[in-house]
């Protein structure tokens, strides 16, 4: 058969990592790779009794087609969650999607042409660069220090690209890093796409799960001129099996995610919808978050102490405020992703941070998920990482 594949197919498909991550499923690996929150916290038995209340109350309501904007009072309620990063929305100002990954995707179908550039952290999250590459695009990689962004260098990169389009980021724990932006970072961001005529889309599934400190208040919070597009997403703080995320947009912009929406696939799920408003109305969820912190707060503290006490002395890495991951940066001889290798024979594995660059090249880092192992596991994967590591080092 020569069946004939649309063009920016060629951009897509399986790489050499995700073959190797498919190893890390198997039950005897302890796996650092994933980005999944922790199933034992998932409140199975409260959404039971959500579930049963939800059907014996609107049971038709909930199993029928509904608005593609989504539920009113999860959205209502979403504004008042909100006001924790600053920013003052109007429940009309909301769309509700299947997952922030699905903004991601459609802020590519918005404003992407073949060719258009976008400009990203480096790194950046995985799962945002293939979203966007299904639209032909390009990308210019930013440098990030640990106060976010460097704007020098955003602004230098800027000047020399004329057909940059859109600039995406994760201000708060990113993905894979776990840093933070310093407030000054985001009104800048915000300065520099105003001089630029930019949008900007800000990509924040973490930032309720602050383990210390004060949330900071986002990039939305600066946006003068309605450029700044926010996702969030009830994945890492209640459930990632609801897929329920939104994306809360200046007016002119969410009526392209809206007709942009229609078209893909109508609406949000209107029972997963109608199951975590009435969570939240039968349960405390900022109670639940809370638990949720403490537990990846308690990991977070294991994973770096064990490094610490593990690792050899060149081995750097981030210390995150908050979120799923660590950071671990190698000296410039090691290449994590032929490190993985040996990693896998010692049943550990990670995300080596080549994929996490769009355009390649920076081997010797890899990325750790603190949220999905127990302590146990922890403390034994990360010690098997320091003997490869070593190995690795001639040590
Ligand atoms: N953005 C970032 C930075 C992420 O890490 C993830 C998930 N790991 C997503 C978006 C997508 O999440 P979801 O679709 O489950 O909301």
């Amino acid at each position: 058969m020569a069946i004939k594949y649309a063009k920016r197919m060629e951009k897509m498909g399986a790489s050499e990592i995700r073959e190797l991550l498919k190893l890390t499923a198997r039950p005897e690996i302890i796996s650092f790779a994933g980005g999944l929150p922790a199933p034992e916290l998932f409140p199975v038995e409260a959404m039971k009794e959500v579930s049963k209340k939800v059907l014996e109350e609107g049971g038709q309501k909930a199993l029928q087609y509904s608005t593609t904007e989504g539920f009113l009072p999860l959205r209502e309620k979403i504004v008042e969650r909100m006001k924790k990063f600053d920013i003052n929305a109007q429940p009309d100002d909301i769309l509700m999607l299947s997952g922030s990954q699905q903004g991601l995707d459609f802020a590519g179908r918005i404003f992407l042409n073949p060719g258009d550039v976008v400009v990203c952290e480096s790194p950046s999250y995985l799962g945002a660069i293939n979203a966007f590459k299904a639209y032909e695009c390009n990308f210019v990689e930013v440098d990030t220090d640990d106060h976010g962004m460097v704007m020098e260098d955003l602004e230098r990169k800027l000047a020399e690209t004329p057909e940059a389009k859109m600039i995406y980021v994760i201000p708060d724990f990113q993905n894979p890093t776990g840093k933070t932006w310093s407030v000054q970072r985001r009104k800048e961001l915000v300065e520099i796409a105003n001089k630029y005529d930019l949008p900007i889309v800000e990509d924040n599934p973490y930032g309720e799960l602050r383990f210390e400190g004060e949330i900071p208040p986002s990039v939305k919070a600066f946006d003068t001129e309605d450029r700044v597009i926010f996702l969030g997403t009830f994945s890492k703080t209640f459930a990632p099996g609801m897929r329920l995320g939104w994306v809360y947009a200046p007016h002119e912009i969410l009526e392209r995610f809206i007709f942009v929406k229609q078209a893909a696939d109508l609406q949000t799920s209107t029972i997963s919808q109608m199951e975590i408003n009435k969570f939240m109305e039968m349960y405390d969820f900022d109670a639940h978050v809370e638990k949720i912190k403490e537990v990846y707060g308690k990991r977070r503290d294991l994973m770096i102490n064990t490094m610490k006490e593990n690792f050899p002395e060149e081995i750097t890495f981030t210390y995150p405020e908050g979120g799923l991951f660590t950071w671990v940066q190698l000296p410039e001889a090691l290449n994590a992703k032929e490190m993985m290798v040996k990693a896998l024979e010692k049943q550990v594995a990670y995300v080596p941070g080549g994929s996490f660059f769009p355009n390649g090249g920076r081997e010797n880092a890899f990325r750790l998920n603190y949220s999905n192992m127990p302590d146990e596991k922890i403390v034994e994967g990360i010690k098997r990482l320091a003997e490869v590591i070593k190995e690795e080092l001639g040590k």
